[in-house]
C-alpha cells in the first residue's frame, strides 16, 4: 500500500517553515485507516505486547484500534489535570520550554509487556517521556511503533535501545 499518496503535507503549519504531515487525510480513507492498523498490529503482535500506551491526542487515534485489534488494553498518557486518579508525571523539553505528561499509577503492572505508539515521530520528546512514565511503573517497551518518522530528526537515536516499527518514512 502506498500510504504516503494519503498524508496530505502542509507548508508553514502551524507556524513559517514546518511542513506538517497531516495524518487525517489518510485516517478519514476507511480502508487505508484500518491497514495501516493491522500492519501495525502485526507488529505488535510479534512482540507478544500485553498492553498498549499512547499519548494524547494522536496516540489515541494510533493505539486504540492497535489495543482493540490485539485484544488487549489501552493506556492514555495526557497533560496534567486530565486524569482523575493518582498519577505519575514525568516532564521533557519542547521547543519552546518544558512540558509534562502523566499516566495512571495502575494502569501498568511490573514485568507487564508493553507496546508504546504515536502518530508521528519527529525529536522523540514526546514518546521518550512516554516510556519514562512506562518504565516507572515497571512496564518492560518490547516495542515503539508509529505511522510516520521524519527521519532527518533523528528522534530514533534517543529509541536505539528499543526496537522501533514505522510505516512511512520521510
Ligand atoms: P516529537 O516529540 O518532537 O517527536 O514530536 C512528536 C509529537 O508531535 C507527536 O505527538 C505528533 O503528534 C506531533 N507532531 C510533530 N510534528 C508533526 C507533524 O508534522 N505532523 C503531525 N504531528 C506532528
Amino acid at each position: 500500500m502506498d500510504y504516503k499518496k494519503y498524508i496530505d503535507s502542509v507548508m508553514d503549519f502551524p507556524t513559517k517553515g514546518i511542513n506538517f504531515r497531516d495524518i487525517t487525510s489518510l485516517l478519514q480513507v476507511g480502508p487505508v485507516y484500518r491497514a495501516a492498523i493491522d500492519e501495525m498490529a502485526e507488529f505488535a503482535r510479534s512482540k507478544n505486547a500485553e498492553v498498549v500506551v499512547g499519548p494524547e491526542a494522536r496516540g489515541f487515534v494510533i493505539g486504540g484500534p492497535l489495543a482493540y485489534s490485539l485484544g488487549v488494553g489501552f493506556v492514555p498518557v495526557r497533560k496534567p489535570g486530565k486524569l482523575p486518579r493518582e498519577v505519575v508525571t514525568v516532564s521533557y523539553e519542547k521547543e519552546y520550554g518544558v512540558d509534562e505528561l502523566c499516566i495512571h499509577k495502575d494502569s501498568i503492572k511490573p514485568g507487564q509487556r508493553v507496546l508504546v505508539t504515536d502518530d508521528l515521530l519527529a525529536t522523540g520528546g514526546t514518546i521518550d517521556a512516554t516510556i519514562r512514565l512506562v518504565k516507572s511503573l515497571g512496564g518492560i517497551v518490547v516495542g515503539v511503533a508509529f505511522l510516520i518518522e521524519l527521519k532527518e530528526l533523528d528522534g530514533e537515536k534517543l529509541l536505539k535501545d528499543y526496537d522501533v516499527f514505522s510505516l512511512i518514512d520521510y
